[in-house]
């Protein structure tokens, strides 16, 4: 049982199931519950979209991250999924389980603390709650919220959109793979402090361009597998086309395209849009790179997506990050 089977007959059918004894007033409200970036629940005015990302030390970062990129990364890859929703930050909870020997060290709370709220100051976010437990292995949790007057989902993409990604794929999980042979990286700022793509996710929630969104944090395979899935589609993409930053050149090309197909952390947005919108996107004055990877197409039977490079069929048998 992979974690989206567990989430799926465990917690999904639980909750459907005490739902279907239970009536509960709050059903109304919530317009998006499990299985997509964030949930979204319709407050009359505007819609609260919240999340929550757990990092693990040793599991989520190497043991060697700095206590400011644990500070940063643990804020960052929640408004990554705000992001996802076309929601703009807000405000975070912080649960923090530390080991002894950190709750001693003033140095790693502090540079914890600089990470934490730099990512906070850049997004206009206020900490405004959390808890505080001892712990063998430093566990993070961020809990965050944000607002939208509508949210953009996994479920919408429609065949005939184009499938475009923000910034460049497979940098993090390059960098991940230099560290872990005790080499120095130049993509190491990838990994450690992604930057969430609020402006980008929150610009296309505005325009109404996006039918369809998601963050790629468990590989681009798998992200777009989600899409496909909740919107029932197939999709082809073009590899040759995946934006690349020029320093993973260096590795072989079936290398490379495993590290940007599998490899997570990146933390970019993946959205589908019709193609008669993408003169809007070519023209906006957005400070990230906007790429056309590929098509969404009909499903086929057991085969979501379709890979090719330089309109050749690309045989590929990876697939993203699992938990378990
Ligand atoms: P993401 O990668 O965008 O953070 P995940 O793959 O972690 O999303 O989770 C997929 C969906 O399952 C999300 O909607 C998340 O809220 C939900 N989810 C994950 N774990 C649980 C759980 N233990 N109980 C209920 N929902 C969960
Ligand atoms: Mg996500």
């Amino acid at each position: 049982m992979n974690e989206f089977d567990l989430i799926r007959d465990v917690f999904q059918r639980h909750e459907a199931a005490s739902h279907a004894v239970n009536q509960s007033p709050s059903d109304a409200l919530i317009d998006c519950g499990i299985g997509d970036d964030a949930a979204v629940i319709n407050t009359g005015l505007n819609k609260l979209v919240t999340c929550t990302d757990t990092l693990i030390a040793g599991r989520h970062f190497p043991n060697t991250t700095s206590a400011y990129a644990i500070g940063y990364k643990s804020v960052a890859v929640n408004f990554s999924d705000l992001a996802a929703m076309g929601s703009t930050p807000h405000s975070i909870l912080l649960a923090l389980a530390l080991p002894q020997h950190l709750k001693e060290d003033k140095n790693w709370l502090d540079e914890f603390a600089n990470g934490l709220f730099a990512c906070c100051a850049e997004h206009n976010v206020q900490l405004i709650g959390g808890d505080t437990t001892k712990s063998d292995v430093l566990t993070i949790t961020v809990t965050a919220m944000g607002f939208a007057e509508q949210c953009i989902y996994r479920n919408g993409a429609q065949i005939g959109d184009a499938i475009v990604v923000t910034g460049e794929i497979g940098s993090a999980a390059f960098a991940l793979t230099e560290i872990m042979q005790g080499k120095p990286s130049k993509l190491q700022s990838a990994l450690d402090t992604p930057s969430p793509k609020v402006e980008v996710g929150h610009w296309l929630n505005n325009q109404n361009i996006a039918t369809s969104m998601i963050d790629i944090s468990d590989g681009l395979l798998q992200d777009l597998g989600h899409i496909c899935q909740q919107s029932r589609v197939g999709a082809r993409l073009d590899l040759e086309k995946l934006p690349t930053h020029p320093y993973l050149n260096r590795v072989d090309l079936h290398g490379r395209l495993a590290l940007q197909l599998s490899g997570g952390d990146d933390y970019e947005l993946l959205f589908t849009c019709p193609k008669k919108q993408l003169n809007q996107i070519k023209q906006c004055e957005l400070e990230t790179s906007l790429t056309i990877i590929g098509e969404i197409i009909e499903l086929e039977a057991n085969k979501p997506i379709h890979l090719f490079y330089e309109n050749q069929s690309y045989l590929y048998n990876g697939k993203g990050y699992m938990h378990f």
